[in-house]
């Protein structure tokens, strides 16, 4: 029995890239794991695949975020998962890691894209939050995926970086309001990783630029971010709260 045995957890996003890896660590830990994706079906009953191989518990659920009604969809599947996986209504952690990117500088950027860009990263989580605080139980974790970039300025991804900026507000704002209960809010902050979100990271002089912004000179591993994010997820982190993990690599400190 790990550390997690007996929770259940909603990584969004959770079919592909870091957001994979956490589900898959998570399950490892011997949480029940609620797989969420929006198009890539057979990516989820991949990872879904993965982590019972592992001997781990997992569900897949779609749900496309970024649309009208996208919050109460995403948990009216998560409900019906659990029911059919016969496990117990609710959830102790919420990880919401699904986002998009928009590599463009501000003059590229059209209203549409922009509204795009919000609508999944930052409308979606909000209101999965907020339809998710009744399921979620006492003493459980919200984990916000933000970015390095709310700390580094990355004018090649302006608008991408405002909404990781806005995750980290909601992080800093909320976390007051759930301490009653128990539960954390924390964002975790990747920086360059290696996932399908970075497509330029298959040219070699690009890898190797972003990978010299790290004090490890390399780009992060999915499981790098994962084992951050495992750990604010455990009891162990239980008085950290309202906080902003680094887990770029010690990128441009030095
Ligand atoms: P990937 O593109 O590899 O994976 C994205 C995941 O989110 C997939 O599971 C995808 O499922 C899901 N998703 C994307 N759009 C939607 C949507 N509209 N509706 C529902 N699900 C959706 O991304 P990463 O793993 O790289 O990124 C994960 C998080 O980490 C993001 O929030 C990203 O901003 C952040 N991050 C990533 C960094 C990196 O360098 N990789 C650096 C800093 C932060 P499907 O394809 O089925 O829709």
């Amino acid at each position: 029995t790990g550390r997690l045995s007996g929770r259940t957890a909603l990584v969004t996003g959770g079919s592909r890239g870091i957001g994979r890896a956490i589900s898959l660590r998570l399950a490892a830990e011997g949480a029940l794991v609620a797989v969420h994706y929006g198009h890539r079906t057979e990516a989820a009953e991949e990872a879904v695949a993965e982590i019972e191989a592992a001997g781990g518990r997992a569900f897949a659920l779609r749900a496309e975020l970024g649309v009208p009604g996208d919050a109460e969809a995403l948990w009216a599947a998560f409900d019906k998962g659990l029911s059919e996986y016969g496990a117990e209504p609710g959830l102790d952690i919420l990880v919401n890691n699904a986002g998009v990117t928009l590599p463009k500088r501000i003059g590229d950027v059209s209203e549409e894209e922009y509204d795009r860009l919000f609508a999944i990263n930052v409308k979606a989580p909000f209101f999965v939050i907020q339809q998710g605080l009744g399921r979620l139980r006492d003493n459980g974790r919200i984990i916000n995926i933000s970015s390095g970039v709310t700390r580094i300025a990355m004018p090649n991804i302006s608008a991408y970086s405002m909404t990781k900026g806005a995750l980290d507000t909601l992080t800093l704002a909320l976390a007051p309001e759930l301490g009653a209960r128990g539960i954390t809010v924390n964002a975790v902050a990747p920086g360059f990783t290696y996932t399908e979100i970075n497509p330029t990271l298959k040219v070699p002089e690009v890898l190797n630029a972003y990978a010299a912004t790290s004090v490890f000179n390399r780009i992060g591993r999915p499981s790098d971010i994962a084992d951050v994010v495992a750990f604010v997820a455990s009891d162990d982190a239980r008085w950290v709260t309202g906080q902003w993990l680094d887990a770029t690599g010690g990128a441009h400190i030095g």
